[in-house]
């Protein structure tokens, strides 16, 4: 048995070609939004993207364009405010944001899966890995109770020698065992892993999605470890898109944002 800890890595996240964005605005006018990259007003990805998202819907690169808008909100930081104020969130499925989870359980798995729209998932097979350890989790409070301890990893040392028996019964490392065959015996095998076996999974999301799933798996009634590891892809999101995060009140690991549901 070895004892892990769930981790969060921010793999991938939107890149915006602003030579493109240039072309279509010089098409439509509105040059003059880019300049603000030149002061420095501009140039993180996944905000501009949003704030370019919804700029596009009133045409309100700058006043005048549309002959209907006469004001338009400069500050990207006060524009984007105001988009999730008024919960215009469609602008935010734009951008995504891609993360490994890493030594994360099944029992953790089984309930992000449950968040559908905005999402991609990529699970690690326990069908074609096959396990021979056990990669376990235990939390803090479980840590400090020695006979629970005892116990637990007696069991799980138990449980992997199955694991190593099984594999030596069905004689999956001898030469020439066709993969279908390793296959089917080590899914056979995975039912004797406990739910808590550590695994991995990439998961995609966008910004509306994120705001959400931060605020339901970090609540109170939320499970202890996909509010630990939504509480680390809350500190991720706020330090990538502060205008977009900066809305929420953290106490005690639960996420509660300024504007709901957007
Ligand atoms: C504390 C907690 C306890 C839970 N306990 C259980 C449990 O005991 N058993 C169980 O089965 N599940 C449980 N769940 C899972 C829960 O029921 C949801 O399936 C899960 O949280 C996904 O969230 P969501 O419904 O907001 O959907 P998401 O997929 O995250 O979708 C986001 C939003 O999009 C909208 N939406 C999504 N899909 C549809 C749709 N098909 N039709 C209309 N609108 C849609 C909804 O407004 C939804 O809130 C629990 C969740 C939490 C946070």
């Amino acid at each position: 048995m070895r004892s892990i800890e769930p981790e969060v890595f921010l793999v991938a996240r939107p890149k915006v070609d602003y030579e493109a964005v240039a072309a279509y605005l010089r098409e439509v006018g509105g040059e003059r939004w880019l300049e603000k990259l030149d002061r420095d007003q501009l140039g993180n990805d996944a905000q501009d993207l949003a704030e370019f998202a919804g700029k596009i819907c009133y045409r309100s690169w700058e006043p005048g364009l549309n002959p209907n808008v006469r004001k338009v909100r400069d500050d990207q930081e006060v524009y984007l405010r105001n988009i999730l104020k008024q919960a215009h969130g469609s602008v935010l499925e734009h951008a995504s944001f891609s993360f490994v989870l890493h030594n994360v359980s099944r029992v953790f798995s089984h309930e992000v899966v449950r968040h559908r729209p905005g999402t991609a998932v990529s699970q690690e097979s326990l069908r074609f890995v096959r396990l021979d350890e056990l990669p376990f989790w235990f939390p803090g409070w479980a840590q400090q109770d020695a006979e629970l301890m005892k116990r637990a990893t007696a069991l799980l040392a138990e449980l992997e020698q199955f694991q190593q028996w099984l594999a030596g019964h069905f004689r999956l490392d001898d030469d020439g065992v066709p993969m279908h065959d390793k296959k089917h015996k080590t899914s056979f095998m995975r039912r004797f892993a406990p739910e808590g076996v550590a695994t991995g999974l990439v998961w995609t999301a966008n910004i509306r999605t994120l705001r959400h799933t931060i605020e339901a798996r970090t609540d109170p009634g939320a499970e202890e470890e996909i509010r630990l590891v939504f509480g680390k892809i809350g500190e991720i999101m706020r330090a990538e898109a502060p205008a977009l995060f900066g809305d929420y009140t953290v106490t005690d690991g639960t996420w509660i944002p300024g504007w709901r549901k957007v």
